[in-house]
Parts: structure tokens; C-alpha cells; sequence
């Protein structure tokens, strides 16, 4: 399940520079550094580096994802990819 909006330190998209300054986790689960987020301006797929900033995912990152992480990230980016078309004009 998809847990509650934990706010954040503020951060940028590095792809579009959209504020990202809240995630929800699933099972309420806080991210931690290497943990995969999504953001919801362009759905591209990022990691919480030491600091809680975010980078780029790469194909390393994703390649690593265990079965679990997979299937819940390919879950976000559906809900991710309906939220922006339901907010695009
Ligand atoms: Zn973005």
C-alpha cells in the first residue's frame, strides 16, 4: 500500500526542476538513501543519495531492483503517469 506524504527537505527534479519536497512511501515506510522515487512532474525514475537529495536513476540502479521493487515501481509509475495526465490540460 501506498502510506502517507512524509514531507522533505526541499530538492529539484534534476530532470525538470520540479520542487520535490514530499514522497509517499509505501507501508509508510520513510525513504532512506538508495531508495527509488518517482517524480511527479515527469515521471522519471530517481534515487535518494546520502544526503536525501536526489540524482537520476541509472540503468545499474534499475537493473538491481529486486522482484518486490520492480512490480512496486512499475505500480508507482502507473499511478505517477495517470496523475500527470490528469492534471495536464
Ligand atoms: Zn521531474
Amino acid at each position: 500500500m501506498i502510506g502517507r506524504v512524509i514531507k522533505l527537505e526541499k530538492d529539484y527534479c534534476p530532470v525538470c526542476l520540479y520542487t520535490l519536497d514530499a514522497a509517499s512511501g509505501f507501508d509508510n515506510n520513510r525513504p532512506e538513501p538508495g531508495d527509488i522515487t518517482v517524480c511527479l512532474n515527469c515521471a522519471f525514475i530517481l534515487v535518494f543519495k546520502k544526503n536525501m537529495k536526489v540524482r537520476k536513476a541509472t540503468n545499474k540502479d534499475l537493473s538491481e531492483l529486486d522482484k518486490e521493487t520492480r512490480e512496486k515501481l512499475s505500480k508507482t509509475l502507473f499511478v505517477v503517469n495517470r496523475y500527470i495526465i490528469a492534471n495536464s490540460n
